[in-house]
Order: C-alpha cells, then structure tokens, then sequence
C-alpha cells in the first residue's frame, strides 16, 4: 500500500486552517478507500496565532495528522525542507494552507504518478486574476529572465504546490545548501515533471504574508542562487568602459593634434566620474550579495529549529 505525505507549511493560518483541514480530510478519506495511507504534515512556521492550538486539536482527533513546530519563523522555504526531511510517504506533496492550492487535485496527481511515467506532477497557474498588473507582469519578466541567465527551469506560474515520488524528495533533501530557493531546486534536480495547469484561486481566508517588495527580494534570492551571470557583469562593464575610454582617447589626441583644440568641460567630467563611480558601486553591491550568501553557507547553521513534534520517525536530514 503506498503512503503519501501531505507537508502543509503554516504562518498564522488560524482563518484559512479549519476549511483547509475539512477539505483535505475529505480527500485523505477518499484516497483510503482507495487503497492509499495517507500523513498530513503541518509545518508550524513560528505562528503568533491560534495556528498550533487548532493544528493539536487536529491530530487529538485525527491520527493521520503529524506536526512539526519551529522555534520561530524561520520562512516558507525551511519549512517545506523540514516537511521533506520528516515525510516518510512514497510520494509526498506540499502545498499551502489557504486552499490557494486546491486539495481537489490531489487524487488526479497520484494517479499520474501511479502511472509510472513521471516523478513528479507539479502545477501551474494560467491565469493571475486577483493579482495587481504590475506584479503580475514582474513575475513574467523575473521567469524570462531567470530561465535565461541560470540552469534552473521554472514554468511561469509555477506553483510550489506539487506531488513527487520518494527518489525526487530524497534528491531535494540531498540539496541541502542554506540559502534555499525551491522553484530552482525542483528543475534544477530534473527528473520528469508532469504540468498540471490551473486557475487561479483566490486565498479562503486571512492574509498573504507577501508584499511586493518581499517578492521584489525573493527574485532577487532567485537569481543570485541559480545564476553567474550577475557576477560577470563587472567585467562586461569593464570592457565595454574600456573600449570606449580608448576610441576616446585617440579621438582626442587627433584632435589635439589636428586642430590644437584642448576640450573643455567640467560637467561632462562630473557626469563620466558620477557614471562610473555608479557602476563600480552596483558591481561591488552584486558580489557583496554573494559574498553574503557565501558567508551564511559556510557558517552551516541548522535550516530549522523545532520547539515540538508528534512524528516518531526520525528525520533524514
Ligand atoms: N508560509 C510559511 N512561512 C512564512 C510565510 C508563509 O510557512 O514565513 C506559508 C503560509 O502559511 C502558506 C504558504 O506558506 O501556507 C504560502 O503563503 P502565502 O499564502 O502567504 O503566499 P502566497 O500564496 O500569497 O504566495
Ligand atoms: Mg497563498
């Protein structure tokens, strides 16, 4: 009988966890009688709120139900690893707590994955209704962008909702660098991914925990995780700045030459110094950003605390 692991991150979900709850102990029952075990995994991220309360009051009445409480919140992305770590299912899923990532799909992802032909059913969203323009349209640009410049293969729209089999989950554990990002992580690893596409739902109930600016800096993390590229360009500036400085240089010594004509010009010298100064800073600012992430690496501190669990088995991690 194969079991599935359901890993459920949660910040203060006290509005959204009791629909979310009904939903997925439907789906779980439906699935038993299918022949499946089922663990759901809610992954108390630090909440402030009566989140941990319901969640215990969940597993008094429920076995299936397993939590891990962290210490404080320590991000979505330590939570989902932590969810990986402790999961002992064959196939284990992760989505949110909000119903943005319908449990109804569910038993349509294990199905595929029955099949054999895939290791992972990962979903998309097609549309973006209820989302501003603008934030919308950055998000297109950050996938364009990110797909271009590193080996990491994100679909826009892609969600962190997703089903994988026991061989991908272990490969994720295996990645366990400290500075996580893990749309990147999921293409990165390969295997072979089944699309599900999707409309897009609107939360049940509470709040986002994201603003544009911390999307603004989580696609910055992005890129700096899975790209080079930023790195080079200091030298593409150098070049190019040289180039330039030489093709000036000769026009002005022929100049001098030919018409003795000596070029005057205060502001234009300020706005070369400022132009350049400008340049060196962003260059020094792009390799402090990875220096930055070079130094949390190396210190290896844990992705996670956990102040209380109800799982026995131990992590893998
Ligand atoms: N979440 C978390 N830790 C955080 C922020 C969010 O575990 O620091 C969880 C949150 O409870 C939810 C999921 O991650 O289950 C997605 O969060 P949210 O709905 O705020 O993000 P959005 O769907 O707006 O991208
Ligand atoms: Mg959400």
């Amino acid at each position: 009988m194969k079991k599935v692991s359901i890993v459920v991150p949660c910040y203060n979900e006290q509005e959204a966890l009791p629909y979310f709850m009904n939903a997925i102990t439907e789906i779980s029952d439906g699935l038993e009688s299918r022949g499946k075990k089922i663990e759901i995994i809610f992954i108390n991220d630090g909440s402030t709120d009566q989140t941990m309360k319901l969640i215990k009051s969940y597993a008094q009445k429920d076995a299936r139900v397993k939590y891990l409480s962290f210490s404080r919140n320590f991000g979505k992305e330590s939570a989902m690893y932590a969810g990986f770590c402790w999961a002992s299912g064959d196939y284990v899923a992760v989505m949110d707590a909000d119903m943005q990532d319908p449990p109804s799909l569910l038993p349509q992802m294990i199905d595929i994955l029955d099949h054999g032909e895939y290791d992972s059913v990962a979903t998309r969203r097609v549309t973006r209704v209820g989302e501003p323009l603008i934030r919308s349209w950055c998000a297109r640009q950050f996938y364009k962008l990110i797909n271009h410049i590193s080996d990491a293969d994100i679909a826009d729209g892609a969600r962190d909702f997703r089903l994988m089999t026991r061989k991908m989950v272990d490969a994720i554990v295996s990645v366990s660098e400290y500075n996580r990002f893990s749309k990147g992580i999921f293409g990165w690893i390969g295997f072979r991914t089944c699309w599900l596409p999707y409309e897009n739902v609107k939360r049940v109930a509470g709040e986002t925990k994201w603003n544009f600016w911390k999307l603004f800096l989580y696609a910055i993390d992005g890129i700096i995780n899975f790209s080079k590229v930023p790195l080079s360009l200091a030298s593409w500036f150098g070049i190019g700045m040289t180039a330039f400085s030489f093709v000036m240089l000769v026009y002005l010594v022929v100049r001098k030459l030919m018409i003795d004509d000596p070029v005057s010009g205060w502001t234009s010298l300020i706005c070369v110094i400022i132009f350049i100064g400008g340049i060196q800073l962003f260059c020094l600012g792009i390799m402090g950003q990875y220096i930055a992430k070079i130094y949390m690496e190396t210190k290896r501190r844990p992705h996670y605390i956990i102040a209380e669990n109800n799982i026995e088995k131990e992590s893998r991690c």
